[in-house]
């Protein structure tokens, strides 16, 4: 069968598949496919199932990651991975995560359909609780395999079983006292490439009227969860002049923040500001109060590791500014960063060419949200991602994702593989 063919002929799989996990998932009107528990599980055993079906090798590792191995006979060169997760979040939608599985299962189908013999082995991954609900930490799966987990992470506890991390892996058949160890679980110059599809979050493609896109980098971030404005405590007639309002410089600085975000993206920086938590603290405010304390979390993320350092110092440079309008004290507190995974430019090259190929029209994004890819980059593996035209966003139950559109990012994944393996 011709290549073309074969990819077209794998859509009855790649639906069998969806509907198969969104079954195992089911939890109206969403989804939820809890981490080291039934529901990743399941979704486990049923991707193993296909994988064997292809003659693929499945083993797992010491964090119960699912790894699916097309073997060639005499690999000339380091395995080409694909990889994903199949957990998702509390009420979430059916395909991020599983949709980028289930198409490295199809492309090794479609390769296997259409006769090829891999000079290298092609391997198809379902990496564990990528979800950061399960134990307030995402992308453990690539953490774990990649000896990035931070300290204590093995303590963690999951959110609905009470279970730690290091107990949930060794009941999924995982190896805790092995991750002890602070090792990589495979070394990243043993890998030849790490390529991840996934649902886009935002809804540019959907905006752009195109099915798929290469991605060019995922945000990396900078967090403060607490940050805590300090003012002064005061009576509702309280003239402006003598206020010191700590609810309103929440907002100026809030929407400061937002003046920059528009500023950079105006200045073709793309980044992004979310102030998820924004309130007076809820156990004194009332309606006849001005309150002398506000509490916020701010994320922050941008694609490029210079551009998250320039953006620290204007972070700073709008606290010293709305402190001194406003009259209040501002402390950031706590802090944490993410470097971003930047994708590698032959491999967004390899895509475009195949993209052009097959004839299938392709956007170029930064991706809205953090993957697995992100770790392997970090790594130093070299990495690409796809991106598919998905309505809705993701985390919720109504993700909308066309199996076709999935079969457009398979048909690029499976012509860009051709390249390196046949
Ligand atoms: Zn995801």
């Amino acid at each position: 069968m011709k290549l073309e063919q074969a990819i077209a002929a794998q859509k009855p799989l790649v639906q069998k598949l969806l509907d198969g996990v969104a079954a195992i998932g089911a939890d109206p009107p969403g989804i939820t496919r809890d981490a080291y528990g039934r529901g990743e599980n399941e979704a486990h055993d049923l991707i193993r199932k296909a994988g064997e079906a292809l003659g693929m090798r499945a083993s797992i590792d010491a964090s119960a990651n699912l790894s699916l191995c097309l073997a060639a006979e005499n690999p000339e060169a380091p395995p080409i991975v694909i990889g994903s997760h199949l957990d998702s979040i509390v009420q979430g939608g059916n395909f991020d995560g599983a949709a980028g599985v289930i198409a490295g299962i199809a492309a090794v189908a479609a390769l296997r359909a259409a006769g090829i013999t891999p000079r290298r082995d092609v391997e198809v991954l379902a990496l564990r609780c990528e979800e950061a609900v399960w134990f307030g930490l995402g992308l453990i799966g690539s953490r774990c395999m990649l000896a990035r987990l931070p300290q204590g992470a093995l303590e963690l506890r999951h959110a609905r079983t009470g279970k730690t991390l290091a107990e949930s892996i060794a009941l999924a058949g995982g190896d805790p006292e092995q991750l002890q160890q602070g090792k990589p679980l495979r070394d990243p110059a043993g890998i030849g490439a790490y390529l991840e599809i996934h649902i886009e979050q935002a809804p540019q493609l959907i905006e752009a009227g195109m099915p798929v896109a290469i991605c060019l980098a995922n945000p990396g971030n900078l967090r403060h969860p607490f940050i805590r404005i300090t003012g002064e405590d005061a009576h509702t007639g309280l003239p402006h002049r003598f206020r010191r309002d700590a609810a309103l410089a929440g907002a100026d600085f809030s929407l400061c923040l937002e003046k920059l975000w528009l500023e950079e993206e105006a200045a073709g920086r793309p980044m992004a500001v979310t102030i998820g938590r924004f309130h007076t603290p809820a156990e004194r405010h009332s309606l006849t109060a001005v309150s002398g304390e506000f509490e916020l979390s701010l994320d922050l993320r941008a694609y490029d590791a210079a551009h998250l350092v320039a953006l620290e110092a204007k972070l700073q440079a709008i606290v010293s500014e709305v402190a001194a309008r406003r009259r209040v004290t501002i402390t950031l507190g706590e802090r944490s960063s993410a470097a971003p995974g930047l994708m590698n430019p032959p491999l967004m090259a390899g895509f475009a060419e195949a993209a052009t190929a097959g004839g299938i029209p392709v956007a170029r994004l930064h991706s809205a949200g953090t993957h697995d890819a992100n770790n392997f980059a970090a790594a130093g593996v070299k990495t690409g991602m796809l991106l598919v035209r998905n309505q809705n966003g993701s985390h919720n139950p109504y993700e909308a994702m066309e199996t076709d559109d999935l079969m457009a990012s398979i048909a690029v994944l499976t012509g860009w593989l051709m390249t390196v393996i046949a």
